[in-house]
C-alpha cells in the first residue's frame, strides 16, 4: 500500500472558534491584509470577530473588499498591490471560494515580482505570505486546498494554480457566519461541496485515505436532505454542511476534481452560471457516465447520500436546484471544444470522448433549438 497525504492547515471548527482562539494570529505576522467580497464578510459577523480578535492580539489590519465572484487576475493584482504598500506581512481571507482563491494569489503577488499570469507558472522565488481563511460559505472548501481559481479575462478562462505554500496556515470555521447566506447561495455551494467528495471518491487519484474522507463528506450531506429539501436549515445542518464542505477540500487537495469542473468552468464564464450551480447540473449524468467502470463506486455514492439511483438523484438536485438551465446547440458544442483541453478531464475514471462530453450536456440541461 501506498499512501501520500500532505494537508498542513490547522483546524478550528465551532461556534466562536474565532474568539476563542484568537492567540493564532499573532503567530502570523503583525499587520494583516483582510481580503474579502463587497459585503458578504460583514453581513456574516465573520469581519467582526476578526477585528474584534486581531485588536486583542495588537495586530493591525488593512481591509481590501474589492474581490467579486469569480476574481480575476486584476483583482488579485490590486490585492498584492494593496499588501505591500500596507506593509502586511500576513494575509486572512474571509468569505466564500472566490474572497479565499484571491487571498491566496495576493499572498504570493505580495512578495513576488511577477504579473498575476505569472501565478499559473508556479515558480515563485519569495514564500508567498502565510494566509488564514475563514471560510462564510459551505462551500468551496478552499480554506483546506492548496489551489486558487482566477479568471483569465484575456483567454477568457479559469484557471486554477496549485502550491503547497498556498495551504493556508490555519482555518476557522464557525458556520453561524454561513446563517446570512440567500438560500440559492446556500444550495449551489452545498452543491459544490458535494461535487468536490463525489468527484474525488471516483477520481484516477482517488487513494484509501481520500475515500474515506469522501464518503464521510457525502454522508454528512445526505444528513441533510431533509432540511435542504424543506429549505429549513438549523446550526446543526449547517454544521454538517460545513464539514462535508472542509472534507471535501481535504478530499480535492489530494485528488484534484474531474470532468465536471472541467465541464462547469465554460457554465460559469460564458452563462454567469454559479459555479456551485454548474455542477450539481452535471453531477447526476456524470455518475450515469463513470458507471459502467467504476459501477461498485457509484452504488457507494448513492448509498452514502441514502438514495437508490441516478434518477432519484437527479430529481432530487433538480429539485434543489429549480428549473432546468437551457443551452442551446452551438453553446454545447463551443463548451465541450473548451472542456477537452481542461487537465481536469485527465483524473476522469472514464476517458471521455467530445461526443460524450457533449452528451452529458444534452443530458443535463434543455437543449434550446438557437
Ligand atoms: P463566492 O463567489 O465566494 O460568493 C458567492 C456570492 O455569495 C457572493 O455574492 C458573496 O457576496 C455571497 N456570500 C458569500 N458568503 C456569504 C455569506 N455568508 N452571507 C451572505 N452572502 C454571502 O462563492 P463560492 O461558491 O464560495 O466560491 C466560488 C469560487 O470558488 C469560484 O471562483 C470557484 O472556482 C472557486 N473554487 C475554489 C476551490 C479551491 O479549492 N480553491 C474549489 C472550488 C471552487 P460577496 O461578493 O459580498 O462576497
Ligand atoms: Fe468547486
Amino acid at each position: 500500500m501506498e499512501l501520500l497525504y500532505h494537508m498542513p492547515t490547522k483546524i478550528y471548527f465551532g461556534t466562536e472558534c474565532v474568539g476563542k482562539n484568537s492567540g493564532e494570529f499573532s503567530r502570523w505576522g503583525k499587520q494583516a491584509l483582510i481580503v474579502t467580497g463587497r459585503r458578504s464578510a460583514q453581513a456574516s459577523g465573520a469581519l467582526g470577530d476578526i477585528q474584534k480578535a486581531l485588536s486583542q492580539q495588537g495586530v493591525g489590519w488593512t481591509v481590501f473588499d474589492q474581490v467579486e465572484e469569480n476574481p480575476t487576475l486584476a483583482t488579485a493584482e490590486a490585492g498584492g498591490l494593496l499588501a505591500r504598500q500596507a506593509k502586511a506581512d500576513m494575509v486572512i481571507g474571509i468569505g466564500g471560494g472566490s474572497p479565499l482563491d484571491a487571498a491566496k494569489a495576493v499572498a504570493v503577488l505580495a512578495v513576488n515580482d511577477i504579473s498575476a499570469g505569472g501565478l499559473f507558472d508556479g515558480n515563485f522565488a519569495v514564500r508567498p505570505l502565510p494566509v488564514l481563511a475563514v471560510p462564510i460559505t459551505a462551500g468551496t472548501g478552499s480554506e483546506v486546498t492548496p489551489y486558487s481559481v482566477l479568471v483569465d479575462t484575456e483567454r477568457q478562462s479559469k484557471r486554477s494554480f496549485g502550491h503547497p505554500d498556498i495551504f493556508p496556515k490555519a482555518a476557522f470555521l464557525d458556520a453561524r457566519y454561513t446563517n446570512s447566506l440567500p438560500w440559492q447561495v446556500t444550495i449551489n455551494t452545498a452543491l459544490d461541496a458535494l461535487s468536490h467528495s463525489l468527484e474525488g471518491y471516483v477520481s484516477m487519484k482517488a487513494s484509501i485515505l481520500s475515500d474515506s474522507l469522501a464518503l464521510e463528506s457525502m454522508r454528512c450531506f445526505g444528513k441533510t436532505i431533509p432540511s435542504l429539501t424543506s429549505r429549513s436549515l438549523d446550526l446543526q445542518d449547517r454544521e454538517q454542511l460545513l464539514y462535508t464542505s472542509m472534507l471535501g477540500g481535504m478530499v480535492i487537495a489530494q485528488t484534484g476534481t474531474t470532468m465536471v469542473h472541467s465541464l462547469g468552468y465554460p457554465l460559469t464564464i460564458f452563462r454567469d452560471i454559479p459555479h456551485g450551480r454548474a455542477n450539481g447540473v452535471l453531477l447526476a449524468e456524470y455518475l450515469r457516465f463513470i458507471q459502467p467502470v467504476i459501477p461498485e463506486k457509484v452504488e457507494s455514492v448513492l448509498s452514502a447520500l441514502g438514495l437508490q439511483t441516478i434518477d432519484e438523484c437527479k430529481t432530487l438536485f433538480r429539485e434543489l436546484l429549480g428549473g432546468p438551465e437551457i443551452l442551446t446547440a452551438k453553446e454545447i458544442e463551443e463548451f465541450t471544444l473548451i472542456a477537452i483541453q481542461t487537465p481536469n478531464i485527465a483524473n476522469t475514471a472514464r476517458k471521455p470522448s467530445l461526443d460524450d462530453l457533449r452528451q452529458i450536456f444534452r443530458d443535463s440541461v434543455s437543449v434550446s433549438p438557437v
